[in-house]
Formats: structure tokens, C-alpha cells, sequence
């Protein structure tokens, strides 16, 4: 928990909010008087899903069950989306994946991390502010051997993990307790009440009878988490009535679309995103459709600007806004968040996406492999070029 008092530091009305504020200067251990250069994003996964697309992640930590049993996790670090068109220094990197930490050094490796790009982490230009600059300029093995000097800890060897998939799981899943958890598709995170759509009621309605909690997916998805068996009737009963279970009918593209909010929201924007999905998703549907693709899972991903709100260089497919109605197309990452994806076309407008798309559809319906996914087959048939940063484990334990 953080010993600063900046969290209650608002104000209203002339006064501060919180009595906190009035204390006497607080130390803060871990942010110290200059916090962080920039944001700092941590995620926590447990293989077989990437639903947090780790590697995008400032820290990342991939939960080791060894037994049944939790020993540790395997530390990202380094993860990041943001770049700036026609700025080659600025770009989305993969999280380096630096050792294994045992959970009982899991807090103290967490606080090095934080602390050395707190000391380390570029202060003069804002664009390098990210901790993904700071472990290239200073490299991944420094930080290792900071990391252990700071902690105090060690950091093994990385150990063997598999994931399947990135995205969200929909339907019913059974926790480890017995209790069930209900995946919704939200389309762009939107819980808004339509005329033919009340999505909003019918969460209402849910909350009413509700036990357990929600929770918001890192894929602008909404989880109804711990439901006893008992009840699920009474919630799929809810779900139906108010057309919450759209993923039931949804193409394998839609399934796994994020788009960031774009126009009119953000003033960053280059280009429609949100506004922009419901646009292009029926005419990828009906090209997937014409190859007998609709329902292969695709991560489609669509941002705004290169600033990469909706992780698009992880996308399959993915637009990176130019300019009004312009788009770069990116294609080839792979379907379980673990390999970036390549610019294919710069600068390009709907017809040309749409015509590019067609004719890779219809290549990958015939050529693919069994069970081959879209970004795997396009960077077998080299189509596309291989990324240039790969996540490369340093030493594998067990393989
Ligand atoms: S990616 Fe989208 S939400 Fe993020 S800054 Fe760019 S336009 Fe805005």
C-alpha cells in the first residue's frame, strides 16, 4: 500500500478532502519525493491464458503452479505499446522475460524493479519515460543483476510456460472453489442502454440478485465472478432476456476485437477507432464469411494513433490510425500475445485494407495448417517479415 499522501490530496471547495493531506511530509518508500518518470503497468497471469497480454506489460509475472501448487513467477519486464508515427526510436517492445522468483521474493524483486526505473528511468524526454527504454538502454541483464543486488534475491533460471490464447473466455467457466464465472462480450467496453440493446438494464437487473461480484477484463469484457451453481439459471435467464449473450452469435473476429475510444473522446486521436469497429467488422465478416472463415478466432485490434490504447501491435490484424479515415495495416502477431506484429501497408484507406484482407483470407483458407492461426500462417508463408524483436526467454529451465 502507498505511504503518499497524493491520493488524498484533492481538493474541493478550497479545502483539502482528507485530513491525511494536513499531516506532516509523509516519506514514501518505494515513489520517494520524485515518483515515477511515467505510468508503470503490472500485470498477473496464470498460464494457459494471456487474457492481460503480459508482454505488453512495464512488469509482468507468470504464475509458476508446480504440484498443484503456486512456487513463484516468471518476471516480464520491460513490456510496452507506445510509439510515434515516423519515429523509429519510439516503439511497442515485448517484455523481457529475466529470470524465475520464488513467491516469498515476490514483493522485494517487485520494489527493485519499480525503484531502479524510478533512479534510472529517463526524466528528460518524456517519450523515453517508459521502463521499456530504460531496460534496453541499460539492458536486460543489468537489471537482472540490479534486481538481485537490491532485493537481495535470486533470480533463477526462467522456468517452461505454455500459454493457448490471449482475449477473453466467454460462458460459464468453474473456479478452483466450485463457483462459476460468467463471461460477457461488452463491445468496446460500452454498457449502455440501446432501443433494441439494454445492456445497461439488464446489468442492473444481475446486480439485483447478484451474490458475488463483477469485474472489467483487461479486453474491455465483464466478468459476473463467483456464482453460486444454484443461481446461474436465474442469471442466464437475465442474460438472454437482455441480450447480454451476443458472444453466443459473434464471429470469431468480433469475439476478439478491441478498439480504443478514438473520436470524440481522445484528443490524441489521428483516426475513428471505436466509432470505426462496428464499421468494418460486418465487411470483415462477410469477407471471412465468403472463405469459410467466420469463425476462426482473429485478434483484431484498432487504435486511434500509434499511442496503441488497444495493444495493436499484439493484434493479428490490426489499424494504427494516420489520419482521417487512414490506417496502417498491421498483420503477423500470433494468437496468444507473444510475438508483435509487422506494418504490412502504411497509410491506406477502407477499400484497400478490405482488398488486401480478401486476398490474404483467401490464401490462408486454403493454405493454412490445421488449427493454424491467421498471424502464424501469414509469417509461415512469408507473407510477412519476421518481427524484429522476438520474446526470447534467456535460459529455459525445462522445455
Ligand atoms: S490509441 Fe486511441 S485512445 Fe490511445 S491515445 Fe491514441 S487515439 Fe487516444
Amino acid at each position: 500500500m502507498p505511504s503518499t499522501n497524493a491520493y488524498a490530496e484533492i481538493w474541493l471547495d478550497g479545502e483539502k478532502v482528507d485530513q491525511l493531506s494536513s499531516n506532516a511530509e509523509v516519506v514514501e518508500p518505494i515513489y520517494g519525493k520524485t515518483y515515477l518518470p511515467r505510468k508503470f503497468k503490472i500485470g498477473l497471469t496464470i498460464p494457459p491464458t494471456n487474457d492481460v497480454d503480459i508482454f505488453a506489460q512495464d512488469m509482468g509475472f507468470i504464475a509458476i503452479v508446480e504440484d498443484g501448487r503456486l512456487t513463484g513467477f516468471n518476471l516480464s519486464i520491460g513490456g510496452g505499446m507506445g510509439a510515434t508515427h515516423g519515429d523509429d526510436t519510439t516503439y511497442a517492445r515485448l517484455g523481457s522475460v529475466i529470470g524465475f522468483v520464488e513467491l516469498k521474493d515476490v514483493i522485494a524483486a517487485a520494489e527493485a524493479v519499480i525503484t531502479l526505473q524510478r533512479d534510472h528511468g529517463n526524466r528528460q524526454e518524456r517519450r523515453y519515460a517508459r521502463l521499456k527504454y530504460t531496460v534496453d538502454t541499460l539492458g536486460a541483464e543489468w537489471f537482472k543483476e540490479q534486481i538481485e543486488a537490491r532485493a537481495g534475491v535470486t533470480l533463477h533460471p526462467v522456468k517452461a510456460w505454455y500459454f493457448e490464447r490471449n482475449g477473453d473466455q466467454y460462458g460459464w467457466i468453474q473456479g478452483e472453489n466450485g463457483n462459476w464465472h460468467l463471461g460477457l462480450r461488452i463491445n468496446s467496453g460500452r454498457l449502455i442502454d440501446r432501443p433494441d440493446s439494454p445492456l445497461l438494464t439488464g446489468l442492473r437487473e444481475i446486480a439485483k440478485i447478484h451474490t458475488g461480484h463483477f469485474r472489467l477484463t483487461c479486453n474491455q469484457n465483464l466478468i459476473v465472478a463467483d456464482v453460486a451453481s444454484a443461481d446461474k439459471k436465474k442469471i442466464d435467464a437475465l442474460v438472454e432476456q437482455y441480450g447480454l449473450d451476443s458472444y453466443k452469435n459473434q464471429s470469431g473476429i468480433r469475439r476478439n476485437t478491441i478498439a480504443c475510444v478514438a473520436l470524440p473522446t481522445c484528443a490524441l486521436a489521428m483516426a475513428e477507432s471505436e466509432r470505426y469497429a462496428p464499421v468494418i467488422l460486418p465487411k470483415l465478416d462477410a469477407l471471412l464469411d465468403k472463405h469459410g472463415l467466420l469463425e476462426q478466432e482473429i485478434v483484431f485490434r484498432i487504435s486511434g494513433c500509434p499511442n496503441g490504447c488497444s495493444r495493436p501491435y499484439l493484434g493479428e490484424i490490426a489499424l494504427v490510425g494516420r489520419a482521417p479515415g487512414r490506417y496502417d495495416l498491421r498483420l503477423g502477431a500470433d494468437f496468444k500475445g507473444e510475438r508483435l506484429n509487422v506494418v504490412y501497408q502504411q497509410n491506406i484507406d477502407e477499400t484497400e485494407i478490405l482488398n488486401h484482407l480478401d486476398g490474404l483470407f483467401q490464401r490462408y483458407a486454403a493454405e493454412r495448417h490445421e488449427a493454424e492461426y491467421f498471424g502464424d500462417y501469414l509469417l509461415r508463408a512469408q507473407i510477412i517479415a519476421e518481427p524484429t524483436q522476438k520474446r526470447i526467454p534467456l535460459v529455459l529451465e525445462t522445455v
